[in-house]
């Protein structure tokens, strides 16, 4: 038997989900559980532990072949059924995801390692919220964007940061917009995927229109090839991002592409520094600190640097490490130990580097994947740390005199994905923000996301937006571009004049 950890309510119900596929999962084709052609399984790990959950079937190209066909012969009938009936689906997809909840929370925080409160305060309530906002989009697509239709079928593959956020952040525009869907989830973190395909199954959804395959890099890079694909959307490091690009470029496919960052947290000498404090727990300490626009460049006015620095190791301090499932705690586990020595590599590097590095006196429990909460002073610039993205608990500080160089420093990175800027003075803030290459600003808060507002980058955190009604342009083309791309257009005849 399996033990996980101190026992939330809903831990029954997940060995339930576990044992009724023998621990041993297949892909989710055509609406239906599909032994992979290859044979192949891998592991998936609960990181606070080290125990394996299940084994997850490695989907290879004729298993891509078979999603895409099946997502390509549910098309016209997903199209056909128009957009009420599509809202319809998409409610019971919200409604199924709220019952199930704690179910969700459990499961996510077991394969991803990080703490159930966010789980289940975060993720799943974003998740559901997600399906509500897009079925009313759904519902509106045939008054308010009449003048476009579906893009196709859809390729989205996506990282084990957020995994059911990440998979609702894609499907829900989609198929609100009449596409059609395959949707590789991260090696890491699978099985919030495998449990929505129970809930697609569970509401009716007709079959084909949401097809799950699990795999590594290889299997997305499959489907990013795929002729029959009609869009790539992708979230996941600026490396595979690239790649990607240059796999699409010259083929007629739409691609979306949310990367990278290494996002700016700027702290102004008249900030409320207890608030600035809880502000930096929730930029970078948030899910072990890998979340994408997480506020990893710490940059404070100098006159309330060392301040600010004593209070942030104060909380440090304070900080509860521990197995995911218990609510008590502040951090989990980093999700693999690959991502572990990345993390442990880049700090390495910044110590050698000449930067003074500061950790908390209490060690991290041993029998996981566990990083303890990091701060870097005296770092400059140009030092790799303060330029590469960590995607791990470890926040470095740097200190600015002026505006302007607060905005230079913020504004000297690679990548442009959040902001989150910190005074009492609104006009200051009001004044700071539009000058930041940023996606998204955040004012004395961060990490807070809506459905309703588009989330994406600029420069290497990528292009397209999720969310709001820019993010339904990313599963829409105009109705015009049809006329554009050589189908015979119906004219009727007209008779032959005088
Ligand atoms: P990753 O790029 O290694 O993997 C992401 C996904 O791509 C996985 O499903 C993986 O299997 C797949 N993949 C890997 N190689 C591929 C290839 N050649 N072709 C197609 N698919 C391939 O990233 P990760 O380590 O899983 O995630 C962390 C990264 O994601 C971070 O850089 C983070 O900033 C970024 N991220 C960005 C956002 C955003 O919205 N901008 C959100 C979350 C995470």
């Amino acid at each position: 038997t399996m033990s996980y950890g101190p026992a939330p309510e809903s831990a029954d119900e997940v060995i339930q989900f576990l044992d009724s596929h023998n621990k041993k999962f297949k892909l989710f084709i055509n609406g239906k559980w599909t032994k992979p052609s290859s044979n192949e399984y891998f592991e998936t790990i609960n990181p606070c532990t080290k125990e394996v959950l299940a084994k997850i079937p490695e989907a290879n190209e004729a298993d891509v072949n078979k999603a895409v066909t099946a997502a390509k012969k549910a098309l016209p009938e997903w199209v056909n059924i128009g957009a009420h009936k599509r809202a319809r689906y998409l409610y019971a997809l919200a409604r199924q995801i709220q019952k199930h909840s704690r179910l969700f929370a459990v499961l996510e925080s077991l394969d991803n390692g990080k703490p159930i409160r966010e789980t289940r305060d975060v993720d799943v309530p974003i998740v559901a919220r997600h399906f509500y906002h897009h079925a009313g989009w759904a519902q509106l697509k045939d008054s308010e964007l009449k003048d476009y239709k579906e893009v196709g079928v859809i390729g989205q593959i996506i990282p084990w940061n957020f995994p059911l956020m990440m998979l609702a952040w894609k499907i829900a525009p989609a198929i609100a917009m009449g596409n059609t869907v395959v949707l590789k989830p991260a090696e890491f973190t699978p099985l919030t995927a495998l449990l929505f395909a129970e809930i697609c199954q569970q509401i009716g959804l007709p079959n084909g229109v949401i097809n799950i395959i699990t795999g590594h890099g290889k299997t997305g890079a499959t489907l990013v090839d795929h002729k029959e694909v009609n869009k790539i959307a992708f979230t996941g490091s600026t490396e595979v991002g690239k790649i990607i690009r240059r796999a699409t470029a010259g083929t007629s496919k739409k691609l979306s592409l949310e990367l990278g960052g290494k996002s700016p947290f700027i702290v102004f000498e008249d900030a409320d520094l207890d608030s600035v404090v809880e502000g930096v727990v929730d930029a970078i300490w948030f899910n072990q600190g890998q979340v994408c626009c997480a506020g990893s460049r710490l940059l404070v006015q100098e006159s309330i640097a060392d301040k600010l620095y004593k209070k942030v190791k104060a909380r440090m301090e304070t900080l509860r490490m521990g197995n995911a499932l218990d609510k008590s705690i502040d951090m989990g586990a980093v999700v693999a130990p690959i991502q572990l020595k990345t993390i442990t590599d880049l700090v390495k590097q910044g110590i050698d580097e000449g930067s003074t590095l500061w950790q908390p006196s209490w060690s991290c429990p041993k029998d996981g994947y566990y990083y303890p909460p990091t701060l870097f002073t005296d770092v400059t610039p140009s030092s790799t740390i303060a330029q590469e993205e960590i995607f791990g608990p470890v926040l470095v500080a740097m200190s600015f005199r002026s505006h302007k160089e607060a905005v230079k420093l913020a504004n000297n990175t690679r990548y442009g994905l959040a902001c989150s800027i910190w005074t009492e003075n609104i006009n200051l803030a009001l004044d700071i923000a539009p000058q930041i290459k940023a996606g998204t600003a955040w004012i004395n808060c961060t990490n807070v996301f809506d459905a309703a507002a588009g989330f994406g980058g600029y420069r290497e955190s990528g292009f397209g937006r999720e969310g709001g009604i820019e993010g339904l342009y990313e599963y829409l083309k105009p109705k015009a571009d049809e006329l554009l791309s050589g189908e015979p257009i119906k004219v009727a005849k007209k008779s032959a004049s005088k």
